[in-house]
């Protein structure tokens, strides 16, 4: 059977061409009126020449694009696809004895808008975005196993909070290949467990790597204060680093807790290291100068919609600030955002002008961003997310 079509206006095509794969509720002239959310439809040009296929959506970007050129899906889509991401991560030199731990899929990145497949072990967890995708759930995982050198036995499918809740489909967090087999991973020769069961996200933060390995060069006989610490992924990079003391904070106490575990796992009873279940911005105006000679500032995203940019750049001034007017004489700062909707420009500004107000002296050491397993497609700007800078300041 073959499927519904989406007409464009004229000139609409475009962007298509170009293999951006989003097709905005405005470009399109006629579309069949019993499409459903998640269907696999064609699109075309205004004149019924085949522009790609894709899966349909109600809201502004109707369509995301899978294939260009191609009017269906062809049964082997999503192995090929797989296949490939694997590879690129085999080419990455992700996948090693001391490095089970990476993102496989990194949705419109790997050409599979809507989709999010991080690797721990042996366990792959899936997250949709997109109606489509929740469907094709099955069809990934099995394409999955389909990867022998992948080695994958468990998938966990883990969608609650990641598709539109408009579309009413009721997601189930549950696996659809294997089950519970152990959970810690391997990064950069570190352990961590991770809880993809109840964590955030698919369980843990996998585009701070190669961050966190730079911080560990930074760490030797520094004090460090990791903000915003989550599962301490940076305050274990900065233990082996060998920091004089390690502070990580978090106002949630699950976080704490997942923090203080895999401290544990990797430094059992280090006495460097120290947990705080608090507020950032308390903890950083309460705390004495001087006193932390490397901050790490990793806050959730504070604009997560165009529509909150404004406030979420003050936000960003403000926490800068703190850190700016407290951070010790030679201190290094590592302060990142992962709002998709402040460019890195908008975010340099802020950190910038919070320098500024601070009269400190600051220079950029680096400039970082999400690491090359949250590949961005050249045709998706949009995919870039992660900025980060490290800084001197005197
Ligand atoms: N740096 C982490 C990821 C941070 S995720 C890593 O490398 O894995 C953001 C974290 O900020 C979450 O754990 C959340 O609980 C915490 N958080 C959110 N608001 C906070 C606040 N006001 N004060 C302290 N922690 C906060």
């Amino acid at each position: 059977m073959s499927n519904k079509i989406i007409k464009l206006k004229p000139g609409k095509e475009e962007s298509l061409l170009r293999h951006h794969p989003w097709v905005f509720s405005g470009a399109i002239a006629s579309s069949p009126k019993d499409i459903e959310e998640g269907e696999e439809v064609t699109v075309t040009d205004n004149k019924g020449n085949v522009l790609g296929v894709g899966h349909y959506q109600i809201g502004s970007i109707t369509v995301r694009i899978l294939e260009f050129g191609k009017e269906k899906l062809s049964d082997d889509f999503f192995e090929r696809r797989l296949r490939s991401a694997f590879a690129l991560r085999q080419t990455l030199g992700l996948i090693r004895d001391d490095n089970n731990c990476f993102r496989l899929v990194h949705g419109e990145g790997d050409f599979l808008p809507g989709l999010v497949v991080d690797i721990y072990g042996d366990t792959a967890v899936v997250q949709a975005h997109s109606p489509g995708m929740h469907f094709a759930r099955r069809k990934v995982a099995d394409a999955l196993t389909l990867i022998p050198e992948a080695r994958i036995r468990n998938v966990y499918y883990k969608s609650e909070t990641t598709l539109p809740y408009k579309a009413h489909l009721d997601p189930e967090n549950e696996y659809l290949i294997g089950s519970y087999d152990g959970n810690i991973a391997i990064e950069n020769g570190l352990q961590f467990n991770i809880d993809w069961l109840k964590g955030q996200k698919t369980g843990f933060f996998v585009d701070q790597r190669e961050n966190r390995a730079l911080l560990e060069k930074f760490s030797k006989g520094r004090k460090v204060l990791n903000m915003f610490c989550y599962t301490g992924g940076f305050s274990v990079y900065a233990m082996r680093g060998g920091a004089v003391s390690v502070d990580s904070v978090d106002s949630s106490s699950k976080a704490v807790a997942l923090t203080d575990a895999n401290i544990d796992l990797n430094f059992p009873d280090d006495p460097r290291h120290h947990t705080h279940d608090t507020d950032a911005f308390k903890f950083l105006t309460e705390m004495k100068k001087d006193e932390y000679d490397l901050i790490i500032l990793d806050p959730p995203a504070f604009a997560k919609h165009r529509s909150a940019i404004k406030n979420g750049l003050i936000g960003y001034r403000k926490l800068n600030g703190k850190a700016f007017e407290k951070i010790k004489p030679g201190g290094i700062l590592f302060t990142f955002s992962c709002s998709q909707a402040i460019t890195k420009e908008m975010f340099r500004l802020a950190v910038f002008s919070a320098a500024a107000k601070s009269g400190r002296k600051v220079r950029i050491l680096h400039q970082l961003s999400q690491p090359a397993d949250h590949p961005v497609d050249i045709s998706h700007p949009e995919g870039e997310y992660l900025k980060g800078l490290v800084l001197y300041v005197e």
